[in-house]
């Protein structure tokens, strides 16, 4: 969600007349450690789920503040749920912030900016509710070929340790006519796959009273012509109905992979973190999946050390995650979020028994996961080229992306290569798994002179035409006196 509303902010400033600062040519001469990357607008997009993220967000504007008085006309400008809970708290504690925005409210920010550099002065407006749906802002995709597009925002639940519903109020859908234009939009601009997004889509059409909605929509997604991959996160385990698995299986443009969060295999710690689902419902939605899906992967989200859980809760856990057969996960040590109703429960864990059982349910994950990636094995895989997962691509000769299951795979291209031939992000590549390991799949078949088939996309046209433009304004922008907005993306704690 914070992705898709930082690729809304940075659309904003872009139609407000900003400049990314990757076009511009003195970036690099101009940046600091700071992770400023020269620019002279610096948005934190924060976000409260992610552990420490007040530590970070003053972390990271202590380093600014010395940017800032190196380089005068810099704005900062904090957004996001932890702006929405801090409000003029961030300015209190870091008067050099010139901008302060919520969860509610991004449309405001080029006007705030400029009312803060008028008024020499920050900034600050928080709204309680939503004005204006995210989605219909202008928005600065990351990606030419993949998009975000929201179907809801906020959530009706109450998890004991979430601080969502209190940030991003209650759900909100938009009406499916909507969503589908979007997704039809962002197609004829070029992307074949789109994820949908809400905090909990299988609820979504709750509003407007059908709750079939969800099914409906991924149908209807299977429908629209170019779009070759639909995707969707995050689903709740509670919600999560046979239509869903049904309009799944029955429509091809939907990917056989699902995020479903378990957050905990115990049935007591569930009900203390008010998920309104136990252990063996959730069981048996993987079963009924599978049984339709058969080569589906499924991923989740983990909490370890909930307050009041015991070694045999845990070992529920380690028991359900045994089971299940995730094919990755993404664990969290549970970390008190002020203002969540867990934050004040007694027992909590003791830090060295949770980070024991962390490392426990690390090794037991990486084991499944290595175990589920072997399989895969000998397999035949499309896979949409990536611009950014691959690391060490330029080194080993290869190019990265995810297959239809949405795992992680690195394919070697064939030696001799023309130019012209090689996939370009965006492209799809036919080739055959020859290695696996717990976090990625490893496709050399082009090595042995096996499969190796590029089939260049609609997809590709437009990250190439992309590249060119960012190119030209580059150049343009070389020309001219040093351009002096833009927007960097800093990785707060480095991630
Ligand atoms: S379902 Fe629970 S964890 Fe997810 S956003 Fe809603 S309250 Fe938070």
């Amino acid at each position: 969600m914070n992705v898709h509303d930082s690729e809304r902010l940075a659309g904003l400033l872009q139609e407000a007349g900003y400049v990314p600062v990757a076009q511009v040519p003195q970036k690099a001469a101009r940046a600091t450690l700071a992770g400023d990357e020269g620019a002279d607008v610096v948005i934190l997009n924060t976000c409260s789920v992610r552990e420490n993220a007040a530590n970070r967000l003053f972390g990271n504007l202590g380093q600014l503040a010395s940017v800032k008085r190196e380089r005068p006309g810099m704005q900062v400008a904090v957004g996001g749920c932890l702006a929405q809970q801090m409000r003029e708290g961030i300015v209190e504690k870091a008067p050099w912030v010139d901008a302060v925005l919520g969860t509610h409210n991004l449309d405001v920010l080029p006007a705030l900016l400029e009312r803060a550099r008028h008024n020499n002065e920050a900034a600050v407006e928080i709204e309680e509710s939503l004005k204006v749906f995210p989605s219909t802002l202008p928005t600065r995709r990351e990606s030419a070929y993949a998009a975000w597009v929201s179907i809801s925002v906020g959530c009706n639940n109450t998890c004991t340790f979430c601080i969502v519903p209190h940030l991003r109020g209650k759900e909100r859908d938009r009406r499916p006519g909507e969503v589908l234009s979007e997704v039809g939009a962002v197609v004829s601009e070029g992307a074949i796959e789109v994820t949908l997004l809400g905090q909990n889509v299988n609820s979504y059409g709750v509003g407007f009273g059908d709750r079939q909605a969800f099914g409906k929509l991924l149908r209807a997604c299977g429908e629209i012509e170019g779009l070759e991959r639909v995707r969707f996160t995050s689903p709740h385990p509670a919600a999560f109905t046979t239509d869903v698995i049904d309009a799944m299986a029955e429509t091809p443009n939907v990917m056989p992979s699902l995020h479903m969060p378990l957050q905990s295999g115990s049935d007591r710690i569930l009900r203390a973190m008010r998920r309104s689902y136990r252990s063996e419902r959730f069981l048996g939605i993987l079963s009924a999946v599978r049984e339709r899906i058969p080569d589906a992967a499924i991923t989740t989200d983990i909490i370890v050390g909930f307050p009041g859980e015991t070694e045999e809760d845990f070992q529920a856990t380690l028991d359900v995650v045994e089971k299940s057969r995730f094919s990755s996960a993404f664990t969290f040590i549970y970390s008190p979020r002020p203002g969540t109703p867990a934050a004040d429960m007694e027992e909590q864990v003791p830090q060295d028994v949770v980070a024991e059982r962390y490392q426990r349910l690390i090794a037991l994950q990486e084991r499944i996961s290595a175990e589920e990636n072997a399989a895969q094995e000998g397999r035949t895989v499309d896979v949409l080229i990536s611009a950014s997962e691959g690391r060490k691509d330029q080194s080993t000769s290869r190019v990265s992306g995810r297959a239809a299951d949405n795992r992680l795979v690195h394919v070697a291209l064939p030696e001799h290569l023309a130019e012209s031939e090689r996939p370009r992000p965006g492209d799809m590549v036919r080739a055959v798994v020859t290695h696996a390991a717990p976090h990625h799949l490893v496709a050399d078949s082009a090595l042995a002179g096996g499969l190796f088939e590029v089939r260049r996309t609609r997809a590709g046209d437009a990250w190439e035409r992309r590249e060119k433009r960012a190119a030209e304004l580059s150049a343009e922008a070389e020309g001219k006196a040093p351009v002096s907005l833009g927007i960097p993306v800093i990785r707060l704690g480095g991630k």
